[in-house]
């Protein structure tokens, strides 16, 4: 042990650091928020549940049944089935997503995409298995207006502006040693 070690351990100083430090943030803002009544803003390109995109003019889907986003799926949760040439049933098995986001890559029609909702813990496994129906209704219900038009502008190319830190943000400000 070298003799500044040794000064070290008996003055117990980093000890004192450590409780000057916590001391510290005692008189700071707090960075727990009083979640579900407050909530942070939610990161750009920030993948959440599916939903299943719908033609602005016909309202329906725009989903082909190609089955390609089944077939890059790294996890094989997605199930596509046809029948006389429509899309009969789509589902995602979201339990086992990994929200690589492939699906929506893949897609050349623009027609599944990942919200912004996180909020869709069950304790059911079934409600958790999306149908079309479901997907259907999570655009409505997440990509109103002309939300979805922007995410297919901005797929994976937020803008810079999106990255500065919000106002309300708290920073945790102490020093390095
Ligand atoms: S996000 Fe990835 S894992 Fe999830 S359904 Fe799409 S391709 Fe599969
Ligand atoms: S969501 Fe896109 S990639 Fe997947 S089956 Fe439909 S059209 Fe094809």
């Amino acid at each position: 042990m070298t003799f500044k070690k040794f000064i070290k351990t008996v003055t117990f100083i980093e000890i004192l650091k450590g409780m000057a430090l916590t001391l510290s943030r005692f008189f700071s803002r707090s960075v727990t928020i009083q979640y579900p009544d407050e909530r942070r803003p939610i990161a750009p390109g920030f993948r959440g549940q599916h939903a299943l995109a719908k033609h602005p003019q016909t309202g329906e889907a725009k989903c082909v049944g190609c089955g390609l986003c089944a077939t890059i799926c790294p996890s094989q949760c997605i199930h596509v089935f046809r029948e006389k040439g429509k899309v009969s049933r789509y589902e995602i098995e979201v339990l086992r997503c990994i929200y690589c986001g492939f699906c929506v890559e893949a897609c050349p029609y623009g027609a599944v995409v990942l919200t912004e909702n996180y909020e869709y813990s069950d304790y059911s496994k079934e409600n958790l298995y999306m149908t079309k129906e479901k997907l259907l209704s999570n655009w409505d219900k997440y990509m109103p207006g002309n939300k979805g038009e922007e995410y297919f502008k901005r797929f994976w190319r937020p803008m810079s502006g999106d990255f500065e830190t919000p106002s309300q943000q708290p920073m945790f400000r102490g020093k390095r040693s």
